[in-house]
Parts: structure tokens; sequence; C-alpha cells
């Protein structure tokens, strides 16, 4: 069995990790295709050397580009290869351009798609990975939920039951696979620095950081923070780099460049809080027994809020964050840890392909 498997961006080089081990313990041929949507060694380089991925069998150079010129691009670069490999499936992550390129070359090729990491929904339009999801979804045949609400998701926009297979979420099996390994390292700045208290924060939203305003307002709030609760480390992701340089905007915490994946673990297990407009890294907080505030007015994890793990932040309002992160430091309570499986998603969706 032949699967092309297309990522292309940081969170997925992470899901891909345990879903090409799964896969090749039952013998299948995966064929992963890099689109180079994220390409500095430190967005991408380094989470193949560190988790074994296998290589890719081809590295496109689709960065840096806007969405549309991305998606074109993807379009024209990944058909000559589909047309070369001919899999027999079609294997995309989450809700990012290359997720798309990915499924609508699937449709284009006729392949068969796997989405895994389906029926999310925020229901905020403005978000561009919100259309990434949709359509995925519409184009898949094999929809890998990691939540019941996902699911039911897909159920009330008229995906037939058949198709639809709730497995857990491969992010958990990835942290449950790596976390023994996790470690500090001089790129974090001094192991001192991670003695005492401090938060973890990552922040990269398209919504979060595209205006002056709303980038500004979350700048002088984690400053605050640092200033006045406790210290704020802060891996910084590139594209946040470029608009804080391009509005003049200062963040006077601690930043390091972007970490491995390693290295995120060992920091999760240190910090007290972790702040984050990240996916993943809502859920990884909770997995680590970690109080979370989400930088946003909504999330695709809302079992996250409803079981009080983490509280959201509406940048759009205009709210405080510090009584908010004190807040859920002195609510959270350590939960049952298994809202999104029991870290074997992967097994589940080799098991479901058949
Ligand atoms: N991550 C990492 N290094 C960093 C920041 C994040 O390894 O410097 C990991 C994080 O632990 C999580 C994933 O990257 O597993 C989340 O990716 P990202 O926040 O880029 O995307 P999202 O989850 O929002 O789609």
């Amino acid at each position: 069995m032949k699967v092309v498997t297309v990522v292309g961006a940081r969170p997925q080089f992470i899901k891909s990790a345990p879903v090409s081990r799964a896969l090749q313990s039952v013998g299948y041929q995966e064929f992963v295709i890099h689109t180079g949507q994220h390409y500095d060694p430190e967005m991408s380089t380094v989470f193949f050397e560190e988790m074994s991925l296998p290589k890719p069998y081809a590295i496109l150079n689709c960065g840096n580009l806007s969405r549309d010129a991305m998606l074109s691009k993807m379009k024209t670069d990944l058909k000559p290869i589909f047309e070369a490999i001919q899999p027999d499936m079609a294997l995309v992550y989450g809700d990012t351009n290359s997720t798309l390129a990915g499924a609508r070359m699937a449709q284009e090729c006729n392949v068969p798609l796997i989405h895994v990491e389906a029926g999310l929904r925020s229901y905020n339009l403005e978000m561009p990975e919100e259309h990434n999801r949709i359509e995925s979804d519409q184009l898949s045949k094999w929809l890998f939920t990691p939540t019941s609400q996902a699911s039911e998701n897909l159920k009330k926009e008229g995906f037939s039951d058949n198709a639809i297979t709730q497995v857990g979420d491969v992010m958990l099996d990835a942290l449950q696979m790596f976390r023994s390994k996790a470690a500090h390292t001089l790129k974090m700045g001094p192991h001192s620095f991670f003695n005492k208290p401090f938060a973890l924060v990552t922040m990269h939203r398209f919504e979060n950081i595209s205006q002056p305003e709303r980038l500004g307002f979350l700048v002088r709030e984690i400053n605050s923070f640092h200033r006045n609760v406790m210290p704020v480390w802060m891996p910084l992701h590139p594209a946040t780099a470029v608009r804080l340089e391009e509005f003049g905007l200062k963040l006077e915490v601690k930043i390091a460049p972007p970490v491995g994946y390693l290295e995120m673990l060992w920091a999760l297990q240190q910090t007290t809080l972790v702040l984050t407009d990240s996916g993943g890294l809502q859920k990884e907080a909770y997995y680590s027994d970690k109080p979370c505030v989400t930088l946003r007015g909504e999330t695709e994890w809302i079992e996250l809020i409803e079981m009080g793990a983490s509280v959201l932040f509406d940048p759009n309002k205009t709210e405080k964050l510090i009584p908010t992160a004190r807040g859920i430091i002195s609510s959270f309570k350590p939960g049952s840890k298994d809202l999104y499986g029991a870290g074997r998603a992967s097994q589940a969706i080799v098991a479901a392909l058949g």
C-alpha cells in the first residue's frame, strides 16, 4: 500500500511522528512530501532529526508566500509527484495550507484522502485555518477525529457516520513517545532561569499578529505579566518576529529562538503556566498538568475550557491578562487525561484503514 503524506508546518511534523511509525509497523510504504511551508532549520529540520521522521521523498519550496500564491504553487509542484508515485492513499494533518493543498491534489488525482484531526471547528471564518479544515474534511474519505465534539461537528454538517472514526489525539501519542527524552539545551537560555516559577508563552496565529493594534495589545499585556507576576520565556515564531519588527513593538520578556520538540517538552515540565494561541500547546499543557491561558476569543479544543484546564483571553475585549492568568492558576486542578484518548490514536488510524 503506497501512502503519500503531505506535510509542511511544524505541528504536522510532530503529528506525523507516531503515525509514520504505525504505518511502517504494518508494512505501508510512505512517501513524505514536505511542502516547505516552514523551512527554517529550527522550524523543520530539527523535528526530522529529533523524532527520526522518514526522510522526505520530495522537499518543495513553497514557504514565504501569500495564502493564494502558496496554494497555487503547491498545486503545481505536487501534481507531478502524485503522478510519479501513483499512491493508493493520501494523508494530511490538521489545518494548514499544506493540508488543503494535499487534499485538493488527492481529489484532482483521484486518490482517496485521509484527514487526521478532522472535524475541528472554531466557527471563526476569519481564520484561514477554518477554511482549510472545512474544505479538507469535504474532500476526505477517512475522517479521523480527536474528540466526540469533532465527530459531532461533522455529523451536523452531514458527513456520513461510516466516514468518521474517533481515534483520539495523535499529539498525545507523540508526547508519550518522546517525553522521556525531554531535555534542556543552551539554546533555551541558562538552566537557572527555569529553576524559578515562569510562564511559557507562544504566539503566532495570523489573527493575533497581523494587525498592529491587536499585536500591540498582546505585547503590552505579556510585558506587564512578565514585570508584575512571573518571568516569561517565549520561543519566538519567525512570523511573529517579522511583525514585531514591522510594527515597532518590543517584547521585554526572555526570548528564545524556536526550539525543538524535546526542548518544548522539557519547558512544559518545568513551567508554572502556559499562555498560547497554539492549538497543539493548549493540549500539551493539559497533558502536562499545567494551567493554560488561550490567547484567543475561541478555541477548537472546547473541552479544555469546559473542564477548567484552560481559559480564553480574548484580545478583542479589553480584559486584562493578569487577573485571567491568576484566576486559572488558582482554580486549576490537574484532571483526568482521557479527553483525547489514551495515546493510541496512530494505531487506531492504521487499524481503521484496514
Ligand atoms: N513547538 C516546538 N517548538 C517551539 C514552539 C512549539 O516544538 O518553539 C511545538 C509545540 O510543543 C507543539 C507544536 O509545536 O507540539 C505546536 O505547533 P504550532 O504552535 O506551530 O502550531 P499549532 O499547534 O497552533 O497548529
